[in-house]
């Protein structure tokens, strides 16, 4: 008997975590069909134009506690790329008061380490972390802030700045079962921060592209999907730009397609229609070696900086506001926190903006309630992506956690023909 062939439509970390789980049971042949050049989706290398390289358009983080990103990283044989970010703990710095304080996220960080005031954020009372126990089980229309303060040290140094690094919104926005799920494992779990060494595409999608290959999993560039066909109660055709593929009645879909995509594509499909921007801002300057990593910005413009090897990146969360302002002046901006921070003179070194309108969908109560599960109404069609519901928010291991439950749900149904 021929194998059904799943066809896995978009090569973002979903697609190849449907993808290499698919081709690891070789129950189907897999073909990966992307409509960009490049695999990685959002998180794909960038090109510059000017130096005619690629780059990375910024830092990735994943807990030591997101099994199913791990458990891709593993399958890619990737686990020796990674190390844990900052060790040291996560420096926040408030530039209004000039205060700095370190957060420890990590295996050291067990539940009992908030009773320590040190280890809170200064003013911030045993008291006002009481709504964290609460927030796992809070119902899914529920506002974040329906459980914390709104306003006050704790809201600033703590709830705020866990909406918008997490769900990419801002507190008055932010869902509180998504930021329960965001805090769990960091806060009580004692989970640790892990970076990339060399960056997301050596860390996972390269060795996902070959892990693919050696499978025997055929991977498509530039083959950009533009409606299925639907005959007798399942998918029944792909149209591609240049060209259709027809299934056999045992073949199977997988879109891992970003959600508004996705929509246009296979109609009656809900999915969160609301994103958030963010701005990643590259300077060409050199961190003093006792840098943080990782600073936590608050009261500025930015809200993280990160020390890479050779340069600062600022980061803006939610960057509704700023997101369409002329290129120098957000990049201005942007230096005069990081001059602040740093101790760096005014004159700003070369930079890069990045601006991505939609980095992720935005984690408020009201997008969670529509994101859709796995399976489709047509029982060949099923959906991947971190907009699938998950339980967590625009996240890798979300990403990597879909994919994994379309491959389970595919080979269920393959089984079971
Ligand atoms: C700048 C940035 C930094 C981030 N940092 C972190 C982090 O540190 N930690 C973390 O956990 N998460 C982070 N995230 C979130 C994380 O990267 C995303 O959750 C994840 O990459 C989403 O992957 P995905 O596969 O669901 O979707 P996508 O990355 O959107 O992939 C969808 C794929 O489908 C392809 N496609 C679209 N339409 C078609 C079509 N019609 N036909 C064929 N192909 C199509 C696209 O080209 C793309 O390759 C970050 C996101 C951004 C933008």
């Amino acid at each position: 008997m021929t194998r059904p062939t799943v066809h896995v439509v978009g090569a973002g970390i979903a697609g190849l975590s449907a993808a290499v789980a698919l081709a690891g049971t070789g129950e189907a042949h897999v073909v990966v069909h992307e409509g960009a050049a490049f695999a990685g989706g959002r998180r794909r290398p960038l090109f510059d134009e000017a130096t005619q390289a690629a780059f990375e358009g910024g830092a990735d983080f994943i807990l030591s506690s997101w099994t199913s990103a791990l458990a891709l990283i593993e399958a890619v044989g990737a686990g020796s790329q990674w190390r844990p970010a900052a060790p040291e703990g996560v420096v926040f710095a408030d530039l209004a008061t000039g205060e700095r304080w370190r957060l420890q996220i990590g295996r050291k960080r067990r539940p009992w380490s908030w009773l320590d005031p040190r280890r809170r954020p200064p003013g911030v009372a045993l008291s006002d972390l009481w709504p964290a126990t609460r927030l796992a089980r809070a119902p899914i229309a529920a506002g974040l802030s329906a459980y914390t303060p709104r306003f006050g040290t704790a809201a600033e140094r703590l709830w705020r700045p866990l909406a918008l690094v997490a769900l990419n919104v801002e507190l008055e926005r932010a869902s509180a079962r998504l930021a329960g799920a965001a805090l769990g494992a960091a806060a009580w779990g004692g989970a640790a921060l892990l970076t990339p060494t060399r960056g997301l595409a050596r860390g996972l999608i390269e060795p996902a592209l070959k892990t693919l290959a050696r499978r025997g999993a055929a991977t498509r560039f530039e083959r950009r999907l533009t409606g299925v066909e639907v005959d007798d109660g399942r998918i029944a055709a792909l149209d591609f730009v240049h060209d259709r593929v027809d299934l056999a009645p045992g073949d199977a879909v997988v879109l891992a397609t970003p959600p508004h995509e996705t929509a246009a594509l296979a109609p009656n499909v809900a999915a969160p229609q609301e994103f958030a921007s963010a701005l990643h801002i590259h300077f060409a300057a050199l961190a003093r070696r006792d840098a943080p990593p990782l600073l936590g910005v608050l009261n500025g413009t930015i809200h993280w900086l990160l020390r890479g090897e050779d340069s600062l990146t600022a980061v803006v969360r939610d960057a509704g506001r700023l997101i369409d302002r002329p290129r120098d002046q957000l990049a201005a901006d942007a230096w005069r926190d990081v001059a602040a921070l740093t101790g760096q003179s005014d004159a700003m070194p070369a930079w890069r903006v990045i601006r991505r309108k939609r980095a992720a969908f935005a984690g408020t109560p009201e997008q969670d309630g529509l994101r859709p599960g796995c399976a489709t109404a047509w029982p060949n069609l099923f959906l991947a992506g971190a907009y699938v519901q998950t339980g967590l928010p625009d996240c890798l291991e979300g990403s990597a956690r879909s994919g994994a439950m379309a491959a389970e749900r595919v080979r269920a149904w393959i089984a079971s023909r």
